[in-house]
């Protein structure tokens, strides 16, 4: 997000800094599925419910969008990061979801999304499995290499002018003399502006701090899969995820590695209890892949929301952050980084799709590691009654 943000400011002539506390892409960014999803978390009766009609339809388009934001930037900036555009599928986990995901289906289909159920005698060659009940398809997505991509944005806001400083995190961020003043550990910015695209990583950053749940997920990839074998998984190439609570996604890489994620989460600082879900999920799905090492386990933090939509938070007279993309954040977090450069560029709050709101601290944020505990066992129990009913 802040890179999309800078690399747009910049194209505007612009003059920018990005500080980031580590290195390009260490955040969710460089460490997620790589699946651009349209849509948001919610589903569009929900965001009617809480946003109204008028403003819920602007929010649930400019998402259904998103994709293509991603995708046009691929082309433009030609970044090299595995692209494919052939599809997402979300897949019903359970006869009971088969309902939920058909009303889905049509409501966006109402919105003018590109998507349509899998007939049903074509789930299981679609996916690669006969574990699922039923399955949607989204055309708009598709899946990238995101560390992949979120260097090619780097370079881009580079060429463009923005000056980019990593190993330099945001340590105090105060108000001198009319302007912003950004304290890091080898120098400050003085600027006009400020916006802090933290996301799930900002409880380092006082006034942001407590405004999202950060939510642990992690990643397995196998080794290569025999040709033959990584051919009978998603045969056309589409990424795909789950209607589960405890969501689960797959997708091929370029090189043929099955990729995982999801299945389970946590609000603490390790994935070592994570990974064994996902590779108990492949079995489960992927029987026929055999004993295949997996490579490389990963995690990193998403954030939600409480109302679990994505948010740009007006921290003070030019001072935004955007948070909680809820999982969706290739997408809707590279198109929130543009409705961010365009605010800062004058553009008029009330002609901004994304919910603008002042930060507010979850309620009982320090429980937040017990709850989420507690959430992912009574999540994990549900989806199995589901499948097994
Ligand atoms: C494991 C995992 C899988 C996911 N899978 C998908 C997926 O398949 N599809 C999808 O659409 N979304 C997915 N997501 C969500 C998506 O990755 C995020 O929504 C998105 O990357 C958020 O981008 P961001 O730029 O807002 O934040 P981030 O990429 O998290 O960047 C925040 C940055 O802020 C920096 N920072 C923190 N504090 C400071 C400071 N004080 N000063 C300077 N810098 C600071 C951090 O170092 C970090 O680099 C996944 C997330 C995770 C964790």
């Amino acid at each position: 997000m802040g890179l999309s943000t800078a690399l747009t400011l910049a194209g505007k002539g612009v003059s920018v800094a990005v500080l980031e506390a580590a290195e390009i892409g260490w955040g969710a960014s460089g460490r997620n599925n790589g699946i651009v999803a349209p849509g948001l978390k919610r589903d569009p009766w929900e965001v009617h419910k809480i946003l109204g009609t008028e403003n819920g339809d602007r929010l649930l388009r400019y998402s259904n969008d998103a994709p293509d934001v991603v995708f046009k930037l691929i082309d433009e900036l030609a970044i090299d990061c595995d692209v494919n555009r052939n599809g997402w599928i979300q897949a019903a986990h359970s006869k009971r979801a088969l309902p939920l995901i058909e009303k889905r289906v049509a409501q966006w289909q109402a919105l003018g999304a590109a998507v349509d159920t899998i007939p049903a005698d074509k789930v299981s060659a679609e996916l690669g499995t006969d574990f699922y009940a039923g399955a949607s398809r989204y055309d708009g997505g598709g899946s990238i290499n995101p560390l992949a991509y979120v260097y090619g944005l780097a370079a881009a806001a580079s060429v463009a002018g923005a000056a980019i400083f990593e190993q330099s995190p945001a340590e105090g961020i105060r108000r001198e003399g009319g302007k912003w003043v950004v304290a890091s550990t080898h120098g400050s910015v003085r600027c006009a502006q400020v916006v802090c695209c933290t996301n799930a990583y900002n409880d380092n950053v006082d006034s942001l701090r407590g405004t999202v749940i950060p939510l642990r997920t992690a990643q397995v990839a196998s080794h290569p899969l025999p040709r033959d074998v990584a051919a009978s998984i998603l045969p056309g190439t589409a990424a795909a995820s789950d209607t589960q609570r405890l969501l689960t996604s797959f997708r091929l890489t370029a090189d043929n590695r099955l990729i995982m994620g999801g299945a389970s989460a946590t609000a603490g600082d390790h994935h070592d209890g994570l990974t064994k879900h996902l590779h108990k999920a492949a079995r489960l799905r992927f029987s026929h892949i055999g004993d295949i090492p997996w490579d490389i386990g990963w995690s990193g933090y998403l954030a939600l929301t409480t109302d679990h939509l994505p948010q740009i938070l007006r921290v003070d007279d030019n001072f935004y952050a955007g948070i909680g993309c809820n999982g969706r954040g290739i997408a809707m977090a590279t198109a929130t980084g543009r409705s961010i450069a365009e605010l800062i560029c004058g553009q008029d709050e009330k002609d901004c799709s994304v919910p603008i709101r002042k930060p507010k601290r979850v309620f009982g944020y320090g429980m937040r590691r017990p709850g989420v505990a507690l959430g992912v066992v009574y999540n994990r129990f549900l989806d199995t009654v589901d499948r097994l009913t």
